[in-house]
């Protein structure tokens, strides 16, 4: 597919004149939007002609003729070289997959202590620094989801000791949504048997939590009051 616009829709978007019956046809006829303004009677007929296949037009009254940019250029008024452009960068936009870290939003980027990121000016800028600082920021990303993991799981945990699980689990989705982040499955993780990845954490956390409550840990206790009646 051809990256530049079809000459018809171009016209039909700048209400040139179609006459109708032409539609669909190799040679599509129009009126002249480039001739006096159909002052002359003889240049209101339809002399523009539009190869939709070739991309270009002619007019056989005023000798207008072209491609489809100096088309886009006459009509618009803009310069053939700022059309390119524009359509170029259109296009590079519609073909980009954006990284994650790219899909982050501004209030995302600022709870690491960043404003809003202009990517795309950032990739025009200079591309190694932009893929260096996209790693960047994604690895920043992460280590704070863990961290929100964590003290998720801190939350859930606590509550779950006061026998009020339902108030963690409020709590929880209190962060995920000021995040705009989901925690609850990778806090599920922890307690599950793929937990033992994050096992430090676990203990970590399950440690802060019988400290804020100044309890000793469950396990902890169990064998202890085991080595009693033992
Ligand atoms: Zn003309």
């Amino acid at each position: 597919m051809s990256i530049l616009p079809n000459i018809v829709e171009i016209a039909q978007s700048y209400n040139v004149e179609i006459d109708s019956r032409t539609l669909g046809k190799r040679e599509i006829l129009c009126k002249c939007p480039f001739c006096n303004n159909g002052q002359n009677k003889r240049s209101r007929r339809h002399y523009l002609s539009l190869n939709e296949s070739k991309n270009l037009f002619q007019c056989w009254w005023c000798k207008e003729r072209g491609g489809v940019i100096r088309f886009i250029s006459l009509l618009s008024g803009e310069s053939e070289s700022d059309i390119l452009e524009r359509i170029r960068r259109e296009k590079s936009h519609s073909s980009y997959q954006k990284h994650p870290a790219e899909k982050l939003s501004t209030h995302q980027l600022q709870l690491l202590g960043y404003g809003r990121i202009n990517w795309v000016a950032n990739r025009h800028f200079d591309y190694d620094e932009y893929l260096a600082f996209r790693e960047k920021v994604w690895s920043e990303w992460q280590d704070y989801i863990n961290e929100q993991v964590k003290r998720a799981y801190q939350m859930v945990w606590l509550y779950m000791l006061k026998g009020e699980i339902t108030m963690g689990y409020q709590l929880v989705s209190k962060i995920e949504n000021d995040i705009g982040f989901p925690l609850m499955e990778k806090v599920l993780r922890y307690f599950s048997s793929e937990g033992h990845e994050c096992a430090e954490d676990r203990w970590s956390s399950e440690e802060l939590v019988c400290e804020i409550l100044q309890i000793r840990h469950p396990v902890e206790s169990l064998t202890y009051l085991q080595k009693e009646e033992l």
